[in-house]
């Protein structure tokens, strides 16, 4: 079964390649060199270029010895700062970085899961259909590596990606969708203490806006942030200008486009009372799913984990993931939890024991 000296050794090894966001080059060379040794049909496509990254998404192909629906597995290559540099430490059956990065068990948990998964079905014999592996580039920040995927090149219509800190078990069966907004709040420069009343106070207009908004849990289904907000130049100047950014989630996609437009409404309302003028964008980043629970690839990921003993926790995920955009481009995705902690966080770690486990999911999965 699974190798755990040889998964740590290669968790290990991973996690030491600089991979940051669109830097994934090192990666790439890495992860094709090992599917090659393996025998896979393996290429790079051209997502790269289109965002004038280091690297494309990594494409492996595994013919396979049996009938049954091809499916498709994936990992995301970069990682979120402080990421470059990482000196893992393994200690009583956990991994952390030595403290001053994070871990990237986000998303290298997958990688190694799949990989493992491969080597073990190669060493067996098992039977299986057409495996895809597909390991994306730009997941954080923006799921760029996903949005980019030659999905007519594939063949599999049902996929599995490791990306959730849910524990082994989990599958992340719905999603949010996302707007990413950007405000800028014009009024008009003048001398502060000279002629302020030539001027149109940008911050205090923001401010209006800001305050009279309704943040954070909008419902259950649906949360909103203002996160970014720079402007001004000196003291003695009325600020002329204001830039914020923030987002609006939900569960329920009609209710995102609802929550967005409440945002524009007020911004543009309290601004006007001082006279300042407001240019609102707004750009939905990705849209949200629902896996029903009689779809074959939730229950075929069931039956996986009935196979290790393990227990199925179907969950609601309040973030995005590769998955959202497979799904809404006609892949039926499940992303599943890999038993990381505080990822994106200096305290991320991973049990020795949660990544033998979800190598041995993904294994099964492919043989189930
Ligand atoms: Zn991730």
């Amino acid at each position: 079964m699974v190798n755990q000296e040889r998964l740590v050794a290669e968790f290990l090894e991973l996690v030491q390649i600089d991979s940051l966001t669109f830097k994934e080059r090192q990666m790439a060379d890495a992860l094709m060199g090992k599917m090659k040794e393996m025998g896979l049909e393996v290429y790079e496509d051209r997502a790269g270029e289109k965002y004038n990254g280091e690297a494309g998404n990594v494409i492996g192909r595994l013919k396979g010895n049996k009938e049954g629906p091809a499916l498709l597995f994936l990992a995301h290559m970069d990682r979120v700062e402080p990421g470059t540099g990482i000196k893992p430490v393994v200690e009583e059956g956990v991994i952390r970085s030595e403290g001053k990065t994070i871990l990237a068990s986000d998303n290298c948990a997958g990688i190694v899961a799949i990989l493992e998964a491969l080597r073990v079905l190669k060493e067996k014999g098992d039977s299986h259909p057409d495996i895809e592996v597909a390991f994306t580039i730009a997941e954080e920040g923006g799921l760029f590596g996903a949005k980019a995927l030659e999905t007519g090149q594939l063949r599999a219509k049902t996929a599995y990606t490791f990306d959730s800190s849910g524990p082994v078990g989990s599958l992340v069966v719905r999603a949010p969708a996302q707007d990413g907004i950007k405000i800028t709040v014009r009024g008009r420069a003048s001398h502060a203490g000279v002629a302020p009343e030539e001027g149109i106070n940008a911050i205090q207009a923001a401010s209006r806006a800001i305050a009279s908004l309704k943040v954070g849990r909008i419902d259950k289904e649906t949360t909103s942030n203002i996160g970014v907000i720079s402007g001004g130049k000196a003291t003695n100047i009325v600020p002329d200008q204001v830039e914020i950014k923030g987002e609006v989630r939900s569960l329920v996609e009609k209710r995102v486009d609802e929550e967005t437009k409440k945002m524009a409404q007020v911004f543009v309302k309290e601004a006007a009372v001082l006279g300042a003028q407001v240019d609102f964008r707004h750009e939905r980043l990705y849209s949200s799913f629902h896996i029903g629970e009689e779809e074959e690839v939730s229950l075929r990921a069931v039956k996986a984990l009935k196979k290790l003993g393990l227990k199925p926790e179907r969950q609601a995920l309040g973030g995005g993931s590769d998955a959202n955009i497979l799904n809404a481009g006609g892949i039926r995705c499940l992303n599943l939890g890999n038993g990381s902690r505080k990822v994106h966080t200096t305290d991320e770690e991973i049990s020795v024991e949660n990544l033998v486990k979800t190598a041995e999911f993904c294994h099964a999965l492919m043989i189930t």
